[in-house]
């Protein structure tokens, strides 16, 4: 089993310390920048011995070779980011597994917004790492995909167990809300969610992670084959693809 601690980064980033209990191997995932990652690993007594990227964007590797420096840590990124994430010793590919001590965690490709991005799911522990595929309440920009890779890629994540903890790379949920409720302003578990998400962020606490289960019911993007959202599109007899590229564009100019 694993112990999750979460790293603000940067202005609205998060890296994660991720343990396993049981062996005390403790990778750090996405770390943008390596001071708080290490600070945050000092103070409970952990080392870095992994680093793990979900994809290439600097926001999520630029910690990397300085934590390696420090840490003689291994890191594991996604093999189609070879040659663009520094210092990688294990490329994994879709349905890679890894073993981080006695945590095994599933590579599941995810391309959309990036071209090689990478999910890594720890079954037992009900969590997964999706980078900025999947937020909470939204999903990332369409930097060098389709919306019909995202679509999949978002369907593939839903498709893990609803208790499983999304652990995203920014917080980016107070804002997403704003805008979910644009478009599915008569989903009342949203409504709920986003008053729950004002509460929070009042407190400066993160909203992450959430469930799958919390994002398949309130996530606008990973309902866009919910014939609510197809209509709110104006869309009323196209397919997911068609309304999830609808909801992409309107949040790229919202
Ligand atoms: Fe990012
Ligand atoms: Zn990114």
């Amino acid at each position: 089993m694993l112990e999750i601690d979460l790293v603000p980064c940067l202005r609205d980033n998060y890296a994660y310390l991720v343990r396993d209990l049981a062996t005390g191997l403790t990778a750090a995932v996405d770390p943008s920048e390596s001071a708080p990652v290490l600070k945050a690993a000092a103070a409970k007594g952990w080392t870095i011995s992994h680093v793990m990227n979900t994809h290439h964007h600097p926001d999520h590797v630029g910690g990397n070779l300085a934590i390696k420096e420090a840490t003689g840590c291994v890191i594991v990124a996604p093999r189609p980011d070879e040659g663009r994430i520094p210092g990688i010793d294990i490329a994994i590919e879709d349905g890679g597994r890894f073993s981080l001590g006695d945590s095994l965690a599933l590579a599941i490709f995810i391309p959309g917004h990036t071209r090689g991005h990478m999910a890594y799911w720890f079954e037992e522990s009900k969590a997964v790492f999706c980078g900025d595929t999947l937020f909470a309440l939204g999903c990332g920009r369409l930097f060098e995909g389709t919306p019909e890779q995202m679509w999949r890629s978002l369907e593939r994540l839903r498709r893990l167990p609803g208790d499983t903890r999304v652990y995203c790379g920014h917080e980016y949920t107070q804002a997403n809300a704003r805008f979910a409720l644009t478009v599915d302003g008569a989903n009342a578990a949203l409504a709920l969610r986003a008053k729950a998400i004002d509460g929070l962020r009042a407190q400066g606490r993160p909203t992450v992670p959430s469930t799958m289960a919390e994002e398949a019911a309130t996530n606008p993007f990973m309902r866009a084959d919910d014939p609510v959202l197809a209509a709110a599109m104006g869309l009323p007899a196209a397919g997911p693809v068609a309304v999830f590229a609808e909801i992409r564009r309107r949040k790229d100019a919202f």
